[in-house]
């Protein structure tokens, strides 16, 4: 088959490799000049299988209200004249409760399994490196509370078959002695020793140079402006090239939307609505300046809900989320506070070890759903296939979601328990809304 996939991002990019490998002719078409340039440039870096709670849950709203006011909370709803964040916030409320959380969790983690058993594959297949480092996840905190709070939510995800021990502070600091500075504030943490790291923008350009070599085209520099439609198929995307300013229709047999955020609002034009809002994040990259000191385990600080990864001789802080639209600006008041509120923690937990005077700053829009499970599958258009809407776990979630979509096109039904879509029966949650 002839397949034009949109968007070289992760989820893209691992989509074209895995069609490539079931001998499909691939063009791939991105607004930028190479893969990984928009969300999943500077991600947490976190292979994340075992921690992947949705944010939806029966707490949830309490503390959503809490943090409305503040500029420096983790997560920051700014309401909007805007219908579909709207329709995303109350889908959002909708899936806080016990049944939603375990329905999606069940999801998440079967995904979560695919996917980290497809990475391996794919590595093994290819000996991409991309500063992976397999030594687990520590999620560490600095109240009692929020470490019993952490011991239930292991003790629920145990039920799940995800296997995340609870630690004394004495036992954090045997997986990660470079907390040894910050003992005194850390109450204990939680561990999941399988779970693993990695540079995702690194990852996806080194599998499109190795998609080049296998033959697929690129269409770098082209923004996906519109579709052409014939009964319930597609039959043309208009592309417009940046470099000549001329448009053309690309045609293929089938297509993908890999674009992200930018899913949402490109297939409205096509009638398809899918439910996925844009949620700003923001993340520091700093060269260390004493590497010996600086930790290797990738660690989540729970009382400012950061991420800390390390990738080679430099340390990525990532985190918050703004649901405020598409703006990907970085110069706006509040993006400087997120921005700061990064470095200044770090600073905090590991004083001298990064040189935090020339931060990297950058911020990308996580393709968020109210449930945090991808759309996966066909749409209700026969020829036009969905893989978008990763949220937090895109990276987490990228290997598997590209293998199991080219399994899906290739008539082929993947083996994991997951409710893709235009699977009626097997969905749990079916979420193409149709027209
Ligand atoms: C701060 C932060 C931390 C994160 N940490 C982690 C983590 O630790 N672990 C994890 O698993 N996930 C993490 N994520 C989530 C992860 O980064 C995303 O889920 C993932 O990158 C989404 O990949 P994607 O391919 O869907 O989107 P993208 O990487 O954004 O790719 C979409 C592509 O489509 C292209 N595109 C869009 N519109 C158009 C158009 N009109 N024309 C042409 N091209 C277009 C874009 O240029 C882009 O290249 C994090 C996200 C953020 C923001």
């Amino acid at each position: 088959m002839k397949v034009v996939v949109l968007g070289a991002g992760i989820i893209g990019i691992s989509t074209a490799w895995h069609l490539l490998e079931e001998g499909h002719e691939v063009t791939i078409v991105d607004r930028q000049p190479d893969a990984a340039l928009e969300t999943s440039f500077a991600n947490g870096a976190q292979i994340s299988v075992s921690f992947c709670e949705p944010w939806a849950h029966a707490g949830a709203p309490l503390k959503v209200a809490k943090w409305l006011l503040r500029n420096d909370s983790p997560l920051l709803f700014r309401p909007r004249l805007d219908p579909h964040q709207w329709r995303w916030g109350l889908s959002f409320l909708m899936q806080c409760n016990d049944a939603a959380f375990a329905r999606n969790v069940q999801q998440l983690v079967a995904l979560g399994r695919y996917s980290h058993d497809s990475l391996k594959r794919l590595v093994a297949r290819t000996g991409i490196e991309y500063h992976r480092l397999e030594r687990g996840i520590l999620h560490f905190f600095s109240s009692q509370a929020d470490l019993e709070a952490g011991a239930a939510g292991a003790e629920l995800m145990r039920q799940f078959g995800v296997d995340r021990r609870v630690l004394t502070r004495d036992e954090v600091l045997k997986v990660e002695p470079s907390l040894a500075g910050f003992a005194a504030n850390i109450t204990g943490g939680t561990f999941t020793a399988s779970d693993e790291s990695g540079d995702a923008r690194v990852f996806t350009q080194k599998l499109a140079q190795l998609c080049k070599a296998r033959g697929a085209t690129f269409l770098y520099e082209h923004d996906i402006v519109g579709f052409e439609r014939q009964g319930r198929a597609v039959s043309g995307v208009r592309v417009g090239d940046q470099l000549t300013g001329q448009t053309r229709t690309l045609a293929a047999d089938h297509y993908v939307a890999a674009m992200g955020s930018f899913t949402a609002p490109l297939l409205r034009q096509l009638g398809v609505y899918l439910n996925i809002y844009p949620a700003k994040g923001y993340s520091a990259t700093m060269r260390l300046k004493e590497p010996q000191r600086a930790s290797v385990v990738s660690m989540i600080d729970d009382a400012r809900k950061i991420a800390i990864s390390r990738l080679g001789d430099t340390i990525r802080i990532a985190g918050t989320a703004e649901m405020a639209g598409y703006d990907q600006t970085l110069d706006s008041a509040t993006s400087r506070v997120r921005c700061e509120a990064l470095v200044r923690r770090y600073e905090e937990l590991f004083p001298g070890v990064a040189d935090t005077s020339e931060p990297n700053f950058w911020t990308g829009l996580r393709p968020s759903t109210p449930t945090n499970i991808p759309y996966i599958g066909r749409s209700k258009l026969a020829n036009l296939w969905l893989n978008a809407g990763h949220g937090t776990l895109g990276w987490t979630h990228g290997a598997g979601s590209g293998r199991a979509l080219a399994e899906l096109m290739s008539g082929r039904q993947p083996e994991l328990e997951f409710g893709f879509c235009g699977d009626v029966e097997k969905a749990r949650t079916p979420q193409v809304a149709v027209a």
